[in-house]
C-alpha cells in the first residue's frame, strides 16, 4: 500500500502523461516529492496535456531513460499492461508500483470512501450516488465524484475534508493496479467479458474487479447483482456485508428489488419504497438500486434518496433524449460503443416496432449477430454509417430493411423522410467512434447539434 510517510524523501516516478498521470505528478510534487514523469509518446503528441503539468516536474518523452530506476516508487497509468517491459523491469529491481487512485486516496482526509465498479453502468451509478451523497451532506460537507468518470482521483481526493465523501468510479484497469483499497461502501454492478486483451483473460478481469472489496472492513458493505452468476460467486469471497439487488425477482436474500415499477429496499428491519428515476430500461432500475443501497448503508434517509431519484435526468450520451422532429423522437446513445450496450438500449426502448436504428463507426471485431432477435422485434429499419457499415449490413442482412447512409447527417435526413410520428430514431452505434470522431462524447455532441439543426 502506498503511504506518503514510508516513501518520504524518495523520488517518485509517474508513468504515462494522461490526465490522471499529470494530476498525480502534480499531487506528488505539491506534497514534497521530487517527481519524474515518463511517457513513450513523443513530446509533440503530448504538448497540450503537458501544459497542465507543474513546471517543477521533470518530464521525459519519447521513451524511458535509466533515470526511471533511480526512483523509490512508481505510479502507473491504468492503460499500461503489467507485462510491459518497463513495469517488468521496475518490479525486477524491487521498485513498488502503485495505482493512481490508491496514491490519490493516500492524500485524502475524506471521512468516507465509496467505490463503484462493474462492466456496465458504472458512470451512471457513480453520478447518481454522488448526487445522493451531496444532497445528504451539504452544506456542511460534500461528495467529491472522481475516477473513471473523467475527473482524476488525484485532482480531487486531496481536497476532501473530514466530513466529505469521495465517490469513485473504478475501472478494472484501475482496480488491477490497486492492492489495498478499503471502501466503506462498494459495488459490483455486473460482470461480462470486456477488456480481456488487457487483463489476459476472464479470470484476471474478475480478479481485478474483486480488488474493490478484498480489503474492506467487516463494517463496510458491498452491493452485488443477484442476477449475475459471476457476481454471486464473487460475493462469497467478500469480507464485508453483502447486499444483493435484483430486477427480476423478490426474496429474502435480497436487499433491493422491484415491485410494480417501484423500488423496495430493506433498510434495517424495515422495508422502504422509493420511486426510481424516470429513465428507460431495467438496467437503470439496477443502477438506482445499487446507488440506493450504498447510500442507505451510509445512513442516508430514504426521503433524500427519493428526492434525488425524482430529479435525476440520467447521464449525457446514455439513451439521452435529443429532441423531437415531426413527432419522431431522436435518442443519443453514443456511449453504446459495443454491441452489448446497443442490446441494452433496444431492450429499454423496444416495446413497439417503431425504432429506426443508426449503427456504425469503427468496428471492434465482435459479431453484430446478438442484435438480431431485438432488431426483428423492435426495429423498422437499420441505417448504417461509418467504416463498419459493410460488415454490419452483411451480418444483419434479412433482419430488417437496411439503409446505407455513410454519415450521421444522411442517416437523420433519411429517417426524417421515411419515419412516422411516434417513431424513435435511436443512435446507438455499437461501434467505437474513432473513424469519424474524436471520442464518443464528440460523436454524441455532433448528433445532438445535428438534431437541433434539422429542427
Ligand atoms: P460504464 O461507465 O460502466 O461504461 P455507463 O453508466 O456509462 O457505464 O453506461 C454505459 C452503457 O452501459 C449504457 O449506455 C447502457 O447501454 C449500459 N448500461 C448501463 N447500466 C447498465 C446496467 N446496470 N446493466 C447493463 N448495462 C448497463
Amino acid at each position: 500500500m502506498f503511504t506518503p510517510e514510508e516513501f518520504k524523501g524518495k523520488k517518485a516516478l509517474v508513468i504515462g502523461a494522461g490526465k490522471s498521470g499529470i494530476a498525480c505528478a502534480n499531487l506528488l510534487y505539491a506534497n514534497g516529492f521530487q517527481v519524474l514523469l515518463t511517457d513513450s509518446k513523443k513530446a509533440g503528441e503530448l504538448k497540450d496535456r503537458l501544459k497542465s503539468l507543474s513546471r517543477k516536474v521533470k518530464a521525459e518523452t519519447g521513451g524511458h531513460s535509466k533515470a526511471v530506476f533511480s526512483c523509490g516508487f512508481a505510479v502507473k497509468s491504468p492503460g499500461l499492461a503489467h507485462s510491459s517491459p518497463l513495469i517488468v523491469a521496475l518490479k525486477k529491481k524491487g521498485i513498488p508500483v502503485f495505482s493512481e487512485i490508491e496514491t490519490a486516496l493516500a492524500f485524502s482526509r475524506a471521512g468516507r470512501f465509496l467505490a463503484v465498479t462493474g462492466t456496465n453502468g458504472k458512470t451512471t451509478t457513480t453520478i447518481l450516488l454522488g448526487e445522493i451523497m451531496n444532497a445528504a451532506l451539504r452544506p456542511a460537507a460534500r461528495a467529491l465524484v472522481c475516477g473513471n468518470v473523467g475527473v482524476p482521483a488525484a485532482e480531487v481526493a486531496a481536497k476532501a475534508r473530514a466530513g466529505d465523501a469521495v465517490v469513485m468510479e473504478a475501472s478494472s484497469y484501475q482496480l488491477e493496479d490497486s492492492s489495498r483499497l478499503k471502501p466503506d461502501a462498494a459495488c459490483v454492478l455486473n460482470i461480462t467479458p470486456d477488456h480481456l486483451d488487457h487483463h489476459g483473460g476472464m479470470a484476471a478481469y474478475v480478479k481485478a474487479k474483486a480488488n474493490i472489496f478484498r480489503y474492506q472492513a467487516p463494517s463496510g458493505c458491498c452491493v452485488f447483482n443477484y442476477e449475475d452468476a459471476r457476481c454471486r460467486r464473487l460475493a462469497k469471497r467478500c469480507p464485508s456485508q453483502v447486499l444483493f439487488f435484483s430486477s427480476k425477482r423478490r426474496g429474502a436474500r435480497l436487499s433491493a428489488w422491484t415491485e410494480d415499477g417501484s423500488l423496495k429496499f430493506r433498510s434495517g428491519v424495515k422495508t422502504v419504497k422509493i420511486e426510481p428515476p424516470a429513465l428507460p430500461g431495467a438496467h437503470n432500475l439496477e443502477n438506482a438500486m445499487c446507488a440506493g443501497l450504498m447510500a442507505l448503508h451510509q445512513g442516508v434517509k430514504p426521503a433524500v434518496i427519493g428526492k434525488v431519484f425524482s430529479a435525476f435526468k440520467g447521464v449525457e450520451h446514455r439513451i439521452e433524449p435529443a429532441g423531437k422532429i415531426k413527432g419522431v423522437s431522436f435518442i443519443n446513445d453514443s456511449k453504446a460503443t459495443n454491441v452489448d450496450s446497443t442490446v441494452v438500449a433496444l431492450k429499454a426502448l423496444g416495446e413497439k416496432r417503431n425504432i429506426w436504428l443508426i449503427l456504425g463507426g469503427q468496428d471492434k471485431g465482435n459479431p453484430y449477430e446478438p442484435l438480431t432477435p431485438l432488431i426483428r422485434k423492435s426495429v423498422k429499419a437499420v441505417v448504417t454509417i461509418g467504416a463498419a457499415a459493410a460488415k454490419i449490413e452483411r451480418e444483419l442482412a434479412g433482419t430488417a430493411p437496411l439503409i446505407t447512409a455513410a454519415t450521421m447527417e444522411n442517416a437523420c435526413r433519411e429517417i426524417l423522410q421515411l419515419a412516422s410520428p411516434g417513431d424513435i430514431a435511436l443512435f446507438s452505434p455499437a461501434c467505437a467512434s474513432f473513424d469519424q470522431f474524436r471520442d464518443f462524447e464528440d460523436r454524441g455532441r455532433s448528433f445532438k447539434a445535428l438534431v437541433k439543426e434539422l429542427r
